[in-house]
This record gives structure tokens, C-alpha cells and sequence, in this order.
């Protein structure tokens, strides 16, 4: 099997690809290989979604993690947060006992 052409990645490339699942993902959206998505969060589609309280797919964990503490702030139970990140109530438990970034 071939590994991914990036430096440094010790994971396999996809069947006719020369490139991971993770790193054809960063440069589809982020157009870098690179690009971690722990660091990096659109403020204006965060606050956007904690206005509208809305599930959304595709978030940087960041991007959760800071619509997970906005949706706090409004008084939203972990139940809801859950159901709108798409994630489960231990996870919204847990983000809510750290600093965010
Ligand atoms: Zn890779």
C-alpha cells in the first residue's frame, strides 16, 4: 500500500489516491494539508449558530467546543447542546469544564 504523499504522515493513501482521508479533507476545505482544526474557528458562523440555535455539520472542534459554551451561557440544557452539535451529553459535559482554546 502506498503512503500518504504528505511529510511525515505514517498513514496509508486511499485506494488511487495519494493522499489520507484526513489530509484530502484539510486541503478540500482549508486548502492546506497542514491546517489542524482544533485551532481554528469562524467567530461569525459561531455566534451565528448560537443566535440560531440550529444543528450545523461540518464545525471545526473549536467551533463546537465555542457554540457548546455560548449555548451555556443562554442557559441551554446539555440535552439540547447535545442534539444541536450532534455530539453526546458527556461530551458537552466535558467541554463545559474546560477553557475552550
Ligand atoms: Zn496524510
Amino acid at each position: 500500500m502506498r503512503h500518504c504523499r504528505i511529510t511525515n504522515c505514517p498513514k496509508p493513501a486511499r485506494p488511487g489516491r495519494r493522499i489520507c482521508d484526513l489530509h484530502r479533507t484539510r486541503i478540500i476545505r482549508h486548502h492546506n494539508p497542514h491546517f489542524t482544526t482544533w485551532t481554528v474557528a469562524d467567530d461569525h458562523d459561531v455566534q451565528a449558530l448560537i443566535r440560531e440555535q440550529r444543528p450545523a455539520e461540518g464545525l471545526t472542534r473549536l467551533e463546537r467546543v465555542k457554540v457548546a459554551h455560548g449555548l451555556t451561557d443562554l442557559g441551554l440544557p446539555a440535552t439540547e447542546i447535545a442534539r444541536i452539535l450532534g455530539v453526546t451529553q458527556r461530551t458537552v459535559y466535558r467541554w463545559r469544564t474546560r477553557t475552550a482554546a
